[in-house]
C-alpha cells in the first residue's frame, strides 16, 4: 500500500487530524478528545504544552502562552512565548507535530505526508507559511485545499450532479462564507468573504460582559482585575452558550468566586436563550451582510444556490440555522459534524490523491422537521397555528432540543400542546402526529413559561415533554415511529391527491365509513336479486334493475330514508318470484 496520508485542518481556534482506512473517515482522537485546541504554552517546569492543557493555562499565564496563532502566518511577524521569539510558523509546527504524533499513535507507523486546509482568503504568502510549518514539523505536504472545498467533498462533491453550495463557517475566532461550484468532481470556489476576527469567541464575550454587569450591579465590584475569577467566568460563560443552543435557559453557577471585602461572592445567574440572542444579533447580522456579498462576488443571488453547508461549531447556535432558513427558504446541511466537517475533507483529499475508494460519510439524520404551533404570526396577520421547529429536517439523530413557550392568557390553567411533522409555516398545513394537554398550571398572568422538550432518537422515537418552569410540573408523551409514520402519512396525502386528479373521492378505500344497518341490507338484497336475473321474465328484470339502480344511488348519497321504499318493493317482487 502506498504511504499514509493525513488530512489536516489546521484552524485558528481547534485543530484536527483525520484518515481515510477501510474506505470510512475517521477523525483521530486522543484520550476520547477528536479537537486538539490550538493553543501552544510552555508549562512551569519549561515543558511544551499543546491543546487543552495550554488553553487551560491561557487565561492565567498568557505571555506563556500562544493562541490564534493563523491569524499571524504569512506576516513577517514573530511571538514571545515564555521569554523567547517564535515565528508563526514554528508555532505551527507545533500543532502539526502534535497531530502528527497523535495519528502516529493511532496507526501503529511513521507518517510524512498530509493534506493541510487553509480559508480560500489565504494570499500565497499565507499558504507558503503553511507549507514551511508542515516542514518545519516533518510533513510533506502533498496538497493545501481551500477550507470550503473540502466541506464539499465531504458533502459528495466528488458524487453526482452539479450543483452550486454556499459553505457557511463560523469557527471561534473567525467567519468565512464562501460560493463554490462542484461540477464532475472538480469543485471551483467562485467567491469567499468574511472576518478575520468574528466567531464564537465574540459571543463568549457578550456573555462574560453580561456576567460583569451582573456581579457589578450585585456587589458593587469590578473583576477583570482577578485573572483567576475571569478565568471561571470564562469557561462558565462558554459553557453556558453551548447549553443554549440545545436549552432555552442556561444557569450559570460558579461558587466561591472570589471574596470582597470579606465575605465570599457566588455567581448565580440564569441566562435566557432569547436574550443571548439578542446579545449577538449584530454579529449574526454582519455574517448575513457577508452571504450577500460573496453572492454578489459570484455574480449568484440566493435562488442560485442549492444547499447550503455549515461549517464550525458555531454553526451550532440555533438562530444562525433559522437566518438561514429564512432567507435562503431551504434547510441548510449540517449533519457532518461542522467541528470536524474540514478534517474530514482534507482526508477525503488524501485519500483521492492516494487512489484509495471511499464511502460517502453517512450519518443518521431526520429527514422531517418537528416542532409545535402557537400564537404568531402568519403574512404578517396574527395567527393561532404558527408553526414553531424544535428540531429541524437534517439534524444529526439523535436529537434533543427544547424551547420555551408561554401562555398566552391570565390564569390560564392548562395548555394543549399539539406535534407536527413538516415545515409548513402553517401548522396546519403539516401533519400533527401527537397532542397533548399540560394541565393544572399556576394561576397567575400570561406569560407563564412552559419549557417544550423534544427527544428524538435513532429509532424514530419521539419523545416530547412540557414542563412549567416555575414549578416542574410536567407532562410528556412517546410518539412511536415519528419518522415512519409520516411517511405513511405522507403516502396517503400523495394518495388523496392523485386520486383527486381522477375525480375519485379522496380516502375511498383508505378510510371508508362502515355501513349502516339498511346499507348492509340493501347490499345483500341486491345480491339476491341480481342472483334471480337468469330466471325472471324480461318485464321483472326490467323492474328489478330500476329499483336497483335507485337504492344504488340512494347508498353512494349516504341517503338511508330514500333507500326504504325501493328496498320494499323489491323484496316483494322476489319474495312474489320465490314463492
Ligand atoms: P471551531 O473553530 O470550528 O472548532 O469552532 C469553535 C467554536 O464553536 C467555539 O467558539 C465553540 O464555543 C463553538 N461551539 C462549539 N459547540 C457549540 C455549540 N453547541 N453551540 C454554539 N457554539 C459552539
Amino acid at each position: 500500500m502506498s504511504d499514509i496520508i493525513i488530512g489536516i485542518d489546521l484552524g485558528t481556534t481547534n485543530s484536527e487530524v483525520a484518515i481515510v482506512e477501510n474506505g470510512k473517515v475517521t477523525v483521530i482522537s486522543e484520550a476520547g478528545k477528536k479537537i486538539l485546541p490550538s493553543f501552544v504554552g510552555i508549562d512551569d517546569k519549561g515543558e511544551i504544552l499543546v491543546g487543552e492543557t495550554a488553553r487551560n493555562q491561557y487565561l492565567i499565564y498568557p505571555e506563556r502562552t500562544i493562541k490564534s496563532i493563523k491569524r499571524l502566518m504569512g506576516q513577517d511577524a514573530q511571538v514571545v512565548m515564555a521569554g523567547h521569539h517564535y515565528t508563526p510558523q514554528e508555532i505551527s509546527a507545533i500543532i502539526l507535530k502534535r497531530l502528527k504524533t497523535i495519528a502516529e499513535q493511532y496507526v501503529g507507523q511513521a507518517i510524512s505526508k498530509a493534506v493541510i486546509t487553509v480559508p480560500a482568503y489565504f494570499s500565497d504568502a499565507q499558504r507558503q507559511a503553511t507549507h514551511e510549518a508542515g516542514q518545519i514539523a516533518g510533513l510533506d505536504v502533498v496538497r493545501m485545499i481551500n477550507e470550503p472545498t473540502a466541506a464539499a467533498l465531504v458533502y459528495g462533491a466528488s458524487q453526482g450532479e452539479a450543483k452550486r453550495m454556499l459553505v457557511y463557517d463560523l469557527g471561534g475566532g473567525t467567519f468565512d462564507v464562501s460560493v463554490v461550484n462542484v461540477q464532475d468532481g472538480v469543485v471551483e470556489v467562485l467567491s469567499s468573504h468574511g472576518d478575520n476576527h468574528l466567531g464564537g469567541d465574540d459571543f463568549d464575550q457578550q456573555i462574560i460582559n453580561h456576567i460583569q454587569d451582573h456581579i457589578r450591579e450585585q456587589h458593587g465590584m469590578d473583576i477583570s482585575e482577578h485573572s483567576k475569577a475571569m478565568a471561571r467566568i470564562t469557561r462558565a460563560a462558554e459553557n453556558a452558550k453551548l447549553v443554549l443552543s440545545d436549552e432555552p435557559y442556561a444557569q450559570i453557577e460558579e461558587e466561591y468566586l472570589l471574596e470582597h471585602e470579606g465575605a465570599p461572592i457566588h455567581l448565580t445567574l440564569e441566562l435566557a436563550r432569547s436574550d443571548y440572542e439578542e446579545m449577538i444579533d449584530d454579529y449574526i447580522n454582519a455574517t448575513m451582510d457577508a452571504v450577500h456579498i460573496a453572492l454578489k462576488g459570484a455574480k449568484l443571488t440566493v435562488s442560485d444556490i442549492d444547499e447550503i453547508i455549515l461549517v464550525g461549531g458555531s454553526t451550532r447556535t440555533p438562530c444562525i440555522r433559522e437566518r438561514l432558513l429564512d432567507e435562503f427558504g431551504f434547510e441548510p446541511h449540517g449533519e457532518v459534524d461542522p467541528d470536524l466537517c474540514v478534517a474530514m475533507g482534507a482526508a477525503t483529499q488524501a485519500a483521492m490523491i492516494n487512489g484509495q475508494q471511499i464511502d460517502t460519510v453517512l450519518v443518521d439524520v431526520t429527514p422531517y422537521t418537528y416542532g409545535t404551533s402557537a400564537m404568531g404570526y402568519l403574512d404578517g396577520e396574527p395567527y393561532p397555528y404558527q408553526f414553531v421547529p424544535v428540531i429541524h429536517k437534517n439534524s444529526v439523530l439523535p436529537a434533543r432540543k427544547s424551547e420555551a413557550f408561554m401562555t398566552f392568557q391570565d390564569g390560564q390553567r392548562e395548555v394543549r400542546v399539539s406535534i407536527y411533522q413538516g415545515e409548513d409555516p402553517d401548522a396546519l398545513n403539516n401533519i400533527e402526529i401527537g397532542e397533548f394537554m399540560i394541565e393544572d398550571l399556576r394561576d397567575v398572568p400570561a406569560g407563564n413559561i412552559i419549557t417544550l422538550t423534544l427527544d428524538l432518537d435513532l429509532n424514530g422515537m419521539l419523545h416530547v415533554s412540557a414542563r412549567e418552569k416555575a414549578t416542574g410540573l410536567e407532562k410528556s408523551i412517546t410518539i412511536n415511529n415519528a419518522i415512519s409514520r409520516f411517511e405513511t402519512e405522507a403516502l396517503s396525502h400523495a394518495k388523496q391527491r392523485i386520486d383527486g386528479l381522477f375525480g375519485q373521492k379522496a380516502g375511498d378505500e383508505t378510510f371508508s365509513k362502515p355501513d349502516s344497518a339498511a346499507v348492509a341490507e340493501a347490499r345483500k338484497l341486491i345480491k339476491k336479486a341480481e342472483s334471480l336475473f337468469e330466471t325472471v321474465s324480461a318485464e321483472d328484470k326490467e323492474d328489478m334493475v330500476d329499483l336497483i339502480e335507485t337504492i344504488a344511488s340512494g347508498i353512494e348519497d349516504g341517503d338511508d330514508n330514500a333507500l326504504q321504499e325501493p328496498v320494499a318493493r323489491l323484496n316483494d317482487i322476489i319474495y312474489y318470484l320465490e314463492s
